[in-house]
């Protein structure tokens, strides 16, 4: 008998199915499925997703006990061996459930309710059978075709290409279409029209002007521009005849706006023995790793363009990983005026359909460059020459939810598959990758220079402890008032940075210090201006503002901090006339917002730009000539051990937007905490000093780089079950781990409680541990068996981004 049996992971999170299953193959489909491709197949009572991950003749289970696949989904592969492998090994690297690892390399609309749709390319010489089901369509349902049982010849048809298959995604309730108008083509209608209709002036006019339109379509507004008449004139028209309304479906197309071309620029000589490092690195068949650590505006992008431009040269294809790309619209359109339609843009404000599209894109072949958030480090490329990491040192580029992966790792072990570079590049690396490129395990490339020659702006720090006993109370020192009155008289530009990580306005009673706190998390409530409610950012819990104190009733209760739209208050109260940009979660919600409030700001149509963390990156815009921070000792309080290095990297970040250009630049940063060194060398925004401080603090206390940690938290909705568990944890890991590596813990998380489960963790510094994979895939043995069903939520995470 000619047996197939497919080896299958099935879409279902839990342990004891964490590894393959052995389906049959029904005979209809041996010469239809592949390696790779999404089928379903009946598990247990349910019929489940599930992804072939090997096909094979034989198998262990007996015949009568052997389920048959019931559906394929997939007539080309949507995972390629290279990320069957890369998921084999993301299991163990990160010890998540394989069938994690495969979902995380594909676009959601794959997981996502679809339908499949065959359009018909070459109708010439088709199979009668075939010719039936399309009739006079050009395109046809997949389910025509399986009902028939014609997906064999299906499948011929897709490899001669006279057929595509296509995915589209049911959009729920967000269906992309606009309301349009259709001018009849009939003539002597509309002329009738215009005889029923003399005494309407308005109404012939527009009349007498789509005569002139025959069959157009147009939108109502360029109908209103075009003729002058109002909505009501164009509604009685219709209601006569003359026209109707149609709905149209909007091509999704990420990009909103046209880019002019631009050309590689003359390199400076330090940018030239970058570009020959790494092009040198392509010859090679190995994969090879370089820092490209260079200060703001030195021209790293230039390098990663001239760069991609060579890769692009010798067919093949690149990456280029930015932290956030919806924030950084600069980027994109830097790429874009490059290389044209050759770029795909992937990032999360796209929708489910627009995501799908630019990754089929890259799946065949249309495009050559990705430029996407960490996720686009999957890009189903099957011929890379290069992958980059612009800003490497941000967290964003380490996924929070398993596969809790950090998409530097993901792209080293995609460059030894493929043979081809790695460019990491920052201004401020990461301490890790820094000590790496000094040990030789990276190679270093510096830029010590910026490009046009600019010097690097002058940073003042204000001290605001000596602000306030010089009776100074307002957020703004007086040297940034004064810095900042004389942009507004020169009409050059600023940028004021509010560092909102605990910075939040909350609520606070006067007279017992009460804060208000979210019912469910140790978290106080942030204040809204706009709804005037307070809410947790952790949960999304939100109330009214309590007119009294609930703890003692005292109606002196206040808001206190700072959030961005109190700045902008302050600002107009200072400068009536100053012209303020805010850039923050509340203004950015729709999108394309973020670039349309850059543009606007590059257009100058405003004096300030002011927000939180996301203005931090990738602005260029040559009038700053003036950056202020707020508060730089928000983030230098954080009970982690990144936060004196996060903080350095923001103010070093953040300076870097001032005076890029012909312009001198001028940054000034008030803080409480002069003294403390990161601020302190912010200031002269050298980075080495800097390392070598934290490097010996961190040698000091057994942190990474010297030492690798990890972290097991352990939450309950009970706290004594939380500690209990949080105990056998710690327990366990000393029983099991060698005593080289220190655990420390069981503590309380640094939110103790969120969304009421209490919160504790152990933490496991180690240098070198072979069996640290296996005694924590042991104990998550243990807790997937035994734990989970009284209620503890347990997660690893091999490299925690905060502890
Ligand atoms: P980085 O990515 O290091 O912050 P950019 O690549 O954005 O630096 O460069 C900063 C500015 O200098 C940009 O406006 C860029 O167009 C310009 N620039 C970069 N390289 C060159 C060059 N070789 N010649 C002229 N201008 C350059
Ligand atoms: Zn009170
Ligand atoms: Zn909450």
């Amino acid at each position: 008998m000619n047996l197939l049996i497919a080896e299958i992971i099935v879409d279902v999170s839990t342990y004891h199915v964490d590894r393959a299953f052995d389906y049959q193959v029904p005979a209809e489909w041996i010469n239809v499925i592949e390696t790779g491709c999404r089928v379903k197949v009946p598990f247990g009572a349910r019929s489940v997703l599930g992804f072939v991950i090997g096909l094979k003749k034989e198998t262990d289970v007996p015949l009568h006990k052997l389920k048959p696949i019931t559906q394929i989904l997939d007539m080309e592969p949507v995972l390629t061996e290279e990320m069957l492998q890369m998921a084999g090994w993301l299991k163990n690297h990160t010890i998540c459930y394989e069938i994690d690892a495969l979902q995380v390399m594909l676009p959601s609309a794959l997981r996502a309710k679809y339908e499949k749709i065959i359009k018909l390319q070459e109708p010439q010489n088709l199979p009668e059978e075939v010719q039936a089901i399309f009739g006079k369509r050009q395109q046809a349902n997949f389910k025509e075709f399986e009902r028939a049982g014609l997906l064999p010849l299906l499948k011929q048809l897709v490899a001669q290409e006279s057929v595509t298959i296509d995915n589209i995604v049911k959009q729920q309730g967000n269906v992309k279409e606009i309301r349009m108008v259709k001018i009849t083509e009939d003539q002597h209608l509309i002329e009738k029209v215009i005889e029923q209709s003399s005494r309407a002036v308005k109404q012939r006019l527009l009349l007498q002007w789509m005569c002139q339109h025959l069959g157009d379509v147009l939108s109502p507004q360029q109908i209103y521009n075009e003729t002058g008449v109002s909505s009501s004139v164009l509604e009685a028209v219709i209601a006569k005849g003359a026209a109707q309304f149609i709905r149209e479906e909007v091509y999704r197309d990420p990009f909103t706006k046209e880019v002019s071309r631009t050309y590689s620029l003359q390199l400076t000589e330090e940018q030239v023995i970058a570009l020959q490092a790494i092009t040198a690195a392509m010859e090679e068949p190995k994969g090879q790793t370089f820092l490209l650590h260079g200060v703001t505006g030195s021209g790293k992008t230039e390098i990663y363009l001239q760069s991609i431009q060579k890769v692009l040269e010798e067919g093949k294809e690149a990456i280029m990983l930015v932290p956030e790309i919806s924030l950084t619209p600069q980027m994109t359109e830097r790429f874009r005026s490059r290389f044209g339609e050759m770029v795909a843009v992937m990032h999360s404000g796209l929708s489910v359909g627009e995501k799908y599209d630019e990754w089929r894109k890259i799946q065949q072949g249309k495009v050559k460059v990705v430029v996407g958030a960490r996720s686009a480090i999957f890009a189903p490329f099957t011929n890379i020459g290069l992958i980059i990491l612009d800003e490497e040192h941000e967290s964003t580029y380490k996924q929070e939810d398993s596969p809790r992966y950090h998409a530097r790792d993901i792209a080293i072990w995609r460059s030894e598959f493929y043979q081809c570079p790695v460019i990491l590049g920052s201004a401020t690396p990461a301490l890790e990758s820094y000590a790496r490129a000094k040990k030789g395990v990276y190679t270093l490339l510096s830029l010590k220079r910026r490009a046009l020659h600019q010097t690097l702006p002058t940073v003042f720090i204000a001290d605001m402890r000596e602000e306030l006993r010089q009776g100074n109370r307002s957020m703004f020192s007086i040297s940034l008032i004064e810095a900042m009155r004389a942009r507004l008289e020169k009409k050059e530009q600023m940028v004021l940075f509010l560092n909102r990580r605990g910075y939040s306005s909350f609520v606070l009673c006067r007279d017992c210090g009460t804060v208000v706190q979210c019912p469910n998390c140790d978290i106080s409530l942030t204040y809204h201006r706009t709804t005037e409610k307070l809410k947790c950012h952790y949960c999304g819990y939100e109330e009214h503002i309590p007119q009294t104190c609930p703890q003692c009733q005292s109606d002196h209760i206040r808001y206190f901090g700072t959030g961005t739209q109190k700045v902008e208050e302050e600002i107009y109260k200072l400068f009536p006339e100053a012209r303020v940009l805010r850039m923050d979660v509340d203004t950015t919600r729709h999108k394309g917002a973020h670039e349309e409030i850059l543009q606007t700001f590059g257009e100058g149509q405003a004096d300030i730009l002011l927000g939180t963390q996301m203005i931090a990156k990738g602005l260029d815009f040559p009038n700053i000539t003036l950056v202020g921070v707020l508060s730089a000792d928000t983030s230098l309080h954080l009970p982690d051990y990144r936060a004196a290095e996060r903080t350095f990297q923001l103010l070093t970040q953040v300076s870097g937007r001032a005076g890029r250009h012909n312009k001198p630049g001028e940054v000034i940063i008030q803080t409480y905490t002069p003294e403390h060194y990161a601020i302190e060398l912010a200031k002269t925004q050298d980075y080495e000093p800097f390392y070598e401080r934290e490097m010996f603090l961190r040698r000091r206390s057994s942190y990474p780089p010297y030492y690798f940690v990890a972290l097991v938290q352990i939450s309950h909705e009970d706290v004594m079950m939380a500690a209990e568990y949080a105990g056998r944890v710690a327990d366990w890991l000393r029983g099991n781990l060698s005593n080289q590596a220190a655990i420390i813990g069981p503590t309380t998380a640094s939110i103790a409680r969120l969304q009421n489960r209490y919160r504790y963790q152990c933490l496991i510094k180690y240098k070198i541990e072979p069996n640290l994979i296996s005694v924590l895939q042991r104990l998550l043995a243990m807790y997937r068996a035994e734990w989970i069903k009284q209620g503890i939520l347990m997660t690893v995470d091999l490299d925690p981004s905060t502890i």
